[in-house]
């Protein structure tokens, strides 16, 4: 995967591609592997890097979703756990079965969760990733032995699944590739080409890195822009009517010391009515998430001080060991973009569920949904289009296509940082075979330096500035200039003083 060798495959080409994808998230990326896989000649089209949206600031599970079977959405629950099973099988180098400890302070409690789970366990069917069972307080303590245990009275134990996300992602985007389809990242599109009847015909994009203008024209344009979709059909159609509202979730990072265990903890019922994870991940602790109702998107989103207290005040009531502001390791923050159901304040209550909307200029748009349901999102996006575009009709074969395994199992070489588990070679890796093209890239995206220790990523920037200039062929001004802009980011990963 060269960036140079697809963008002249890109700007040489005359004829109109079948499919275009705007947007590298979990639903372009997934779109442009369902059309390639299919036969259609595609190309992908990313801003800034692959998975620089939401799709890289998940709270890292591939699962049904508890929370929306106590909501009543069985259709939703089903279709997630299918999906969970597909991804297990076709990615089974990225997602895993995850046990979850709820925790319970009464004998009701034991009940209506002990009951809800089973019910989870029933709908999986033969995807089932193992049984749920009631716990005793001694082998919740077992499972999570740091958990408090203040009115503890059981728990009940269960299973899901937990992945990488960008890891897949970029998995997926290789899977593309595979698969004939080009690929972009720092590929920006900035209008669209209309046909005599003012319908979309193909797009206008920008090379992020040079300046340049690109033509593009395509039978078909899907726009997977998540929190960006309304601007980008305001683009094709300035009469079209906003179709998400947006809503803001924050995790916090810490050490592992605060769960001490391969076991999870589902909180089931926050003070704001939501459920928290604090889940394993690289070797730390990830806690999350929040559900809060924004305006606007932005690339790097800000968690709110009070959404920090919120997660901080949680968390401490469910572990032996309270984390504190100091504690936090790092801050991340990704924006749902929900599909509108008529004007209301409660982001919690919106449709979790996908939509897809044919606007007047032809404009096929994709949002919604989960990262656990991507594939199916796609298949959805990807029969629509070909019927729009009256492409030759060919049936999805995703359900069984394996995703490509594109990294090295172990990495050798000296480490980056003595904090972080990253070393040279996952660097050259990143820049020969995956695309990175900033320090960014590698630090946020191809390894995950910044969401486990944004302060070791800080410090681990300028030799991967280093090694990636050597690769790239750039100069020490460029290494100077990679530093400050990934320090400037990375600092808002850190709490504020
Ligand atoms: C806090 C939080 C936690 C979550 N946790 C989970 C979870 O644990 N499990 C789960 O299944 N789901 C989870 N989700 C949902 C999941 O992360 C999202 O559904 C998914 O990542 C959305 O992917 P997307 O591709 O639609 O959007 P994005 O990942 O945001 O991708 C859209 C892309 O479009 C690009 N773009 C925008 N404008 C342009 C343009 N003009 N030209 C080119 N590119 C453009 C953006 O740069 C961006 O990369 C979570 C969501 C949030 C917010």
């Amino acid at each position: 995967m060269k960036r140079d060798e697809i963008l002249t495959r890109v700007g040489k080409r005359t004829e109109p591609w079948d499919i275009i994808v705007i947007g590298g998230g979990a639903t372009g990326v997934g779109c442009a592997v369902d059309a390639a896989s299919r036969g259609y000649d595609v190309l992908l089209l990313e801003q800034h890097d692959f998975g620089k949206g939401t799709s890289s600031r998940s709270t890292k599970l591939i699962h049904g979703g508890v929370r929306y079977l106590a909501q009543g959405n069985i259709s939703l629950v089903r279709e997630a756990l299918k999906e969970r099973g597909i991804l297990q099988q076709n990615a089974s180098h990225v997602v895993h079965k995850q046990a979850f400890i709820i925790p319970c302070y009464s004998l009701w409690q034991k009940a209506y969760y002990g009951v809800g789970l089973k019910i989870y366990d029933l709908l999986s069917d033969k995807h089932s990733f193992g049984k749920s069972r009631i716990l005793s307080k001694q082998e919740v303590l077992e499972h999570v032995p740091t958990i408090e245990t203040k009115h503890l009275t059981g728990g009940i134990l269960y299973f899901d699944g937990q992945f990488d996300d960008t890891r897949l992602l970029i998995d997926l985007v290789k899977t593309a590739h595979d698969h004939g389809a080009a690929v972009l990242n720092y590929a920006k599109v900035i209008g669209f080409l209309n046909d005599d009847q003012g319908g979309v015909a193909g797009v206008r994009f920008q090379d992020q890195e040079t300046d340049d203008k690109f033509t593009i024209p395509s039978r078909c344009v899907i726009n997977a822009t998540g929190a960006y979709c309304d601007a980008v059909r305001s683009m094709s159609d300035d009469r079209s009517k906003p179709i998400v509202t947006l809503s803001q979730g924050i995790h916090l990072v810490f050490d592992s010391k605060f769960l001490r265990s391969e076991n999870a903890i589902m909180i089931p019922k926050t003070s704001d009515g939501r459920v928290l994870f604090c889940i394993p991940w690289h070797g730390q602790t990830l806690v999350g998430t929040t559900d809060t109702r924004i305006s606007s998107a932005d690339l790097e989103p800000l968690a709110l001080e009070s959404e920090i207290d919120f997660v901080l005040e949680t968390a401490g009531h469910y572990l032996m060991e309270k984390p504190i502001r100091s504690d936090i390791l790092s801050i991340f923050t990704g924006i749902r973009p929900l599909v509108r159901s008529g004007a209301t304040k409660n982001t919690a209550s919106l449709s979790r569920g996908h939509t897809i909307e044919i606007n007047d200029s032809g404009l096929l748009t994709i949002t919604g949904g989960k990262w656990t349901t991507y594939r199916h999102m796609a298949e959805d996006a990807v029969d629509q289009a070909a019927r729009l575009a009256e492409l030759a009709i060919r049936a999805s074969i995703t359900e069984t296509l394996t995703i490509h395994k594109a990294k090295p199992d172990a990495a050798n070489g000296d480490r980056l940082h003595t904090d972080l588990p990253y070393t040279i070679t996952d660097v050259v890796h990143a820049v020969q075979h995956e695309m990175a093209r900033a320090v960014e890239d590698v630090l946020a995206r191809r390894t995950r330096a910044l969401f486990v220790n944004a302060r070791a990523a800080i410090e681990a920037a300028p030799k991967t500035a280093e090694i990636m200039a050597g690769q790239l062929g750039y100069d020490q001004k460029w290494c100077e200039v990679e530093v400050e802009r990934f320090t400037e980011i990375a600092e808002k990963y850190l709490p504020r003083k």
